[in-house]
């Protein structure tokens, strides 16, 4: 369609270049350009001129011949090197011998040009030459045939007219022979095209030249007809110029529109002859480059701009095109001026400005189908369009604009709004694209998953880690049915209800995702701490209840079975093991209600209390119970009983889960900006396996478990809360059957010099 367009566009510049263009702009430039630069009038070109004042002075044209031979002969005294009378001689007077003295006096000067003129009739040109005698007389005869343009200016004259059988040269050509100055050979002008065979009769002309004039009326010199009858005509004035004899009274009719003639005085054409005169003798005759020329010079200039339209936005394209009409113009008229050469610019010009006009119409009509379109588009696929509000009066393109920009802001906001839905959402949502870009995340979603919730990342990547609980990866998108939630856990054992949705859009590949992964960790761990109190309910305080009740049974049917002492001892174990077991479960229930206290406490003293405590235990066990505390003060801010406690629990488990006559160490000393408390023993040690859920509650590992050792699995729970409330942290090495290391840290929050070491 643009090939098309563009090679019919060209084609037509082309066309128009051939045919010269379009007369009215390209001689209207022609003149302008004509009119910058006017040639220098050569002083060898004398006009005496028919003038007003001679006809005022002499009487009213045609003068009689006597007086034109008075004028001949006067003018032939002073010696021109050529007089061209452009006087109408075709006409014999009454008297013959009035023709045969005005021929003696034509033949003694010697060097008369008479002019031919021509006249159409019925469509044939007739030359009308001076009557015999004249004509014979004179050194030679031109013709004076002028050629106006369509505007009627006349711009060019033939240097050669006539049929085929005689042929004139120019008035002025004649008189550049006959006064021997040098013409130009070959003669200037374009040649007419060569007819190989022209009807006997027809007219022909050649040489075509175009005219620098060199002024308006009167810019050569001009001496009236009137002052030479008198005989007051300066000495040498004439002499060895050249002499042209014409009227130049606007009343007799011989004057015509030239591009340097004054609106109201055209130029006499005895000046055009003097015009022609002087570019013949200058060189600055002009013409016409040649048409297939002027159209590859179009073509060309035209194939440069036309890119511009489709690659440039429409101010530039404008520019361009303002700029190549500007370049076609200025380009003509440095021909012109600079090489005499006539090259017109309109079709160039004309088919720019189509071109552009063409171009930008395309344009606007595809851009107001488009904003049709849209809008239609939107009113078929939702209800955005914009209320009743009226669209301005107006233009129909403002008017549609208007209406999309609505629609779009509409869309905007409603964009907006989603996206502050989605913001707000208290889960993790992610919107996910068809090919599983990541379009948007909410804030929590970056908050749980960081970079890999960002926008752009891969979803099937940030769900890499996650398995379902249910068994299986939990693989983007097909993992779960839309619609449908489905509990999974991340890499880290987090765990989520992952749920998504389709939304699906105008195109396939507008549909997009929302899925959800809501945090459900504080719900299981809720769930975790239920089950594990009902499982304290249900064991570790049923079971010492039904062993006292099944030894009252005993007692009851048979008393003598076991001795009282006995029974009654064993019925106080069980419910002092309950009472702890109680106590124990409340000392960390209390914890988590109960505000910790926030005193000075020595570290120091910490670790002797707590070995105190537990001094009688390992001394029952035969363990060595042994403290290594720096000998300057450790302080500590926190709750003295709660840590007690917690050194207690660890320094007795100990002892509980060592073999008699190990040992048991308690050591305190600084890491960096930590007070650090190690117990170490050399007991059965731990599985590693097992070291992750020490600090859970009622977690009881190893043998620990089935081993008649008393414990609720409550105590290491405890340490961890309490040293985690004092923004600590518990670390725990341990090697089966060798021993276990569990180390305390606690922040050195006092600001003291530091101990030296040692
Ligand atoms: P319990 O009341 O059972 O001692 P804890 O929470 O204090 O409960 O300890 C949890 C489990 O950790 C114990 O049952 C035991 O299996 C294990 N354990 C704790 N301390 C030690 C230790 N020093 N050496 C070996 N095992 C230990």
């Amino acid at each position: 369609m643009r090939g098309i367009a563009v090679v019919a566009g060209l084609l037509l510049a082309a066309l128009l270049a051939w045919q010269n263009g379009l007369g009215r702009l390209d001689a209207a430039l022609y003149d302008f350009f004509s009119r910058l630069a006017p040639t220098a009038p050569s002083q060898d070109i004398v006009v005496v001129a028919i003038d007003e004042s001679s006809l005022a002075k002499v009487g009213r044209w045609p003068w009689s011949r006597d007086q034109q031979i008075d004028l001949i002969e006067r003018i032939a005294q002073q010696a021109p090197a050529a007089l061209g009378l452009d006087l109408l001689l075709s006409e014999p007077s009454a008297d013959a011998s009035v023709d045969q003295r005005m021929a003696e006096a034509i033949r003694r000067s010697g060097n008369v040009v008479l002019p031919v003129f021509t006249a159409e009739t019925a469509g044939r040109v007739q030359a009308m030459l001076p009557v015999p005698p004249l004509a014979s007389a004179a050194r030679a005869l031109g013709h004076v045939s002028v050629e106006p343009d369509a505007d009627g200016v006349v711009r060019s004259v033939f240097l050669r007219e006539g049929t085929q059988e005689r042929q004139w040269n120019h008035f002025a050509l004649a008189l550049l022979r006959v006064a021997g100055r040098p013409v130009a050979d070959p003669l200037p002008g374009n040649r007419a095209p060569a007819a190989a065979e022209a009807a006997p009769g027809a007219w022909l002309r050649d040489f075509w030249m175009h005219i620098a004039y060199a002024g308006p009326a009167g810019t050569y010199r001009t001496i009236p007809a009137a002052q030479v009858l008198a005989g007051d005509l300066p000495d040498g004035a004439l002499a060895g110029r050249i002499v042209l004899v014409g009227s130049t009274a606007a009343g007799l009719g011989d004057v015509y529109p030239t591009p340097l003639s004054a609106r109201q005085r055209f130029t006499p054409g005895v000046e055009i002859s003097a015009n022609v005169i002087d570019n013949l003798m200058s060189g600055t005759a002009r013409r016409i480059v040649e048409p297939w020329a002027g159209a590859v010079l179009t073509v060309l200039l035209v194939a440069v701009v036309l890119p511009t339209l489709w690659l440039f936005a429409p101010g530039w394209a404008l520019a361009a095109s303002v700029a190549g009409i500007g370049t076609a113009a200025g380009a003509s008229g440095v021909l012109l001026l600079g090489q005499g050469v006539w090259w017109p610019p309109g079709a160039a010009v004309l088919a720019l400005a189509a071109f552009y006009l063409a171009w930008n119409w395309r344009r606007l009509e595809r851009a107001a189908s488009y904003l049709v379109d849209e809008l239609g588009r939107l009113k078929r696929h939702g209800a955005v369009l914009p209320g009743d509000a009226a669209a301005p009066a107006g233009d129909l393109i403002d008017r549609r604009i208007h209406d999309l920009a609505r629609a779009t802001g509409r869309l905007l906001d409603v964009q907006a709004f989603m996206s502050s839905v989605i913001e707000s959402l208290p889960e993790a949502a992610l919107a996910v694209a068809a090919d599983g870009r990541i379009l948007l995340a909410n804030r929590e979603a970056v908050r749980q998953f960081g970079e890999a919730a960002a926008e752009g990342r891969d979803m099937a990547r940030l769900l890499a880690g996650f398995t379902l609980v249910s068994g299986g990866a939990l693989s983007w998108p097909a993992a779960v049915a839309p619609g449908h939630f489905a509990e999974c856990r991340d890499a880290a054992g987090r765990a989520f209800l992952f749920e998504y949705a389709q939304c699906a859009g105008q195109e396939a590949a507008d549909t997009a995702w929302i899925a959800t992964l809501v945090d459900i960790n504080p719900l299981r761990e809720a769930e975790r701490k239920r089950d594990q109190a009902l499982r304290f309910l249900s064991h570790d305080i049923r079971s010492p209840q039904g062993a006292i009740l099944a030894l009252l049974d005993l007692h009851r049917s048979d008393p003598t079975e076991l001795p009282q002492e006995e029974l009654l001892d064993r019925i106080r174990r069980y419910v002092l093991r309950t009472q702890a077991l109680a106590e124990s479960f409340v000392e960390l229930a209390r914890l988590a209600t109960a505000p910790a206290r926030d005193e000075p406490v020595d570290g120091a003293d910490l670790v002797l209390d707590a070995a105190d405590e537990c001094w009688s235990l390992a001394q029952a066990k035969q363990i060595a119970l042994g403290t290594h505390i720096p000998d300057h003060g450790v302080p500590l801010r926190g709750d003295r009983s709660q840590l007690t406690r917690a050194l207690v629990n660890l320094i007795g488990n100990a002892i509980k889960y060592s073999p008699a006559g190990t040992r048991v160490d308690c050591r305190l000393d600084r890491e960096g900006r930590w007070w650090r408390i190690a117990v170490r023993d050399q007991g059965r040690g731990i599985a590693a396996e097992d070291q992750a859920r020490l600090f859970q509650e009622f977690s009881r590992v190893g043998a620990a478990a089935e081993s008649g050792e008393p414990g609720f699995g409550l105590g290491l729970a405890f340490v961890k809360a309490v040293v985690e409330r004092h923004g600590g942290r518990i670390e725990c090495d341990s090697v089966v059957g060798q021993g276990s290391e569990f180390r305390l840290f606690l922040p050195a929050t006092v600001n003291k010099p530091e101990p030296q070491a040692g």
